[in-house]
């Protein structure tokens, strides 16, 4: 099969599709005909060798796959040649023509769902709403600020948002990202790039602040966010990219929490719980995620770097 390789840590031009064999399911595993791969930051982080954790090399990135289930190791969760699917996680890497997976990182793709739509669940919407739901708690009629609204892990999060009744606010960094905020469900949207956007988002709650706050840059804006807090309200830093200085009497003086979070640190109760709510919402239709480019495997490199790029606007897949 063609995959993805990378044997040295470096650039995205490290990554080369190469011809390997292809893996043969193990008993308990299945194997999946990836249809698309999830192209997510961390993969750049890993890739570039500055992540804390790192695979040996050489290794074929990726998490995030949909596709269909080619054979099954003996019982393998109850899966069968055939079944439309999406991985979180993967044993071999998902920049590939097939991926071996463990039963319980797959999970089924409701028919409605494409593929490439598909790819991009794993880690941006089991992120979100690991974020609103299990991290900040939140609950119908409450206020959030998704903080980077237009990427992989922002449209997620507005679209959970509002399907579970809250007020939404995102933010983007160009009109295409806020008018994309806006079309899957942000009542309100703001530039994060205007230096004024956070006393703009606080008269969008009439002053009285946010319930919550899920944070995509908190190395930029964690200080910021205090500030716009309603009393008892709780930030969720998703992402950062760099230290911050903050001012703890903020967070005092409206009995605000910093929470942080790490999609790792789940239980398997916790993302039964998640996989399950988000099965609800694509049968549903209130969750639809947004494909914003689908490249070819061979331009893995390609991928890496407009997922680091400004101006995100929605999910960037790999097509085999
Ligand atoms: P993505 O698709 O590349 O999107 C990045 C988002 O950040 C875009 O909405 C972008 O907006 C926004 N952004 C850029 N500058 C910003 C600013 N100054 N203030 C607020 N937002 C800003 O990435 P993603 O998949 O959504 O992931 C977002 C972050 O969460 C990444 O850092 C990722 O590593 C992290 N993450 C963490 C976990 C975890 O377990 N903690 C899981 C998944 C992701 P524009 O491009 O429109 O400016």
């Amino acid at each position: 099969m063609r995959a993805i390789r990378v044997r040295e840590f470096g650039p995205p031009e490290v990554m080369r599709l190469e011809e390997v064999p292809t893996p043969l399911p193990g008993p308990g595993q299945l194997l999946v005909r990836v249809r698309a791969a999830g192209v997510n930051p961390v993969d750049t982080y890993i890739r570039s060798g500055t992540y804390a954790r790192k695979p040996a090399l050489p290794y074929t990135p990726g998490s995030d796959a949909a596709g269909i289930v080619e054979s099954v190791g003996g019982e393998a969760g109850g899966f069968s040649p055939g079944d439309r699917v999406y991985a979180s996680a993967t044993l071999s890497g998902s920049y590939a023509e097939f991926t071996l997976c463990e039963p319980s990182r797959v999970h089924p793709l409701p028919g409605a769902v494409s593929f490439a739509q598909g790819a991009a669940l794993g880690v941006p919407y089991v992120t979100a709403w690991r974020a609103l739901h299990q991290k900040a708690r939140a609950v119908p009629g409450e206020t959030v600020l998704v903080h980077g609204a237009s990427g992989g892990v922002g449209v997620a999060a507005v679209q959970i948002a509002r399907a579970a009744g809250l007020r939404v606010t995102g933010t983007a960094g160009t009109p295409e990202g806020i008018a994309l905020a806006l079309r899957e469900g942000a009542h309100h949207a703001l530039d994060h790039r205007d230096p004024s956007h956070l006393e703009r988002a606080m008269a969008v709650t009439g002053g009285r602040g946010f319930d919550v706050v899920l944070e995509m840059l908190a190395n930029v804006n964690l200080a910021g966010d205090l500030k716009v807090l309603a009393t008892g309200g709780r930030v969720v830093v998703i992402g950062s990219r760099g230290r911050v200085e903050i001012d703890p009497r903020d967070a005092m003086a409206r009995d605000g929490s910093i929470l942080g979070m790490l999609q790792g640190n789940m239980t398997e109760a916790d993302r039964a719980a998640i996989h399950a709510g988000l099965r609800a919402g694509l049968e549903n239709g209130s969750l639809r995620p947004v494909v914003s480019r689908e490249l070819p495997l061979a331009s893995a490199a390609e991928s890496h770097a407009a997922v680091m790029a400004p101006g995100a606007g929605g999910k960037i897949v790999l097509v085999p």
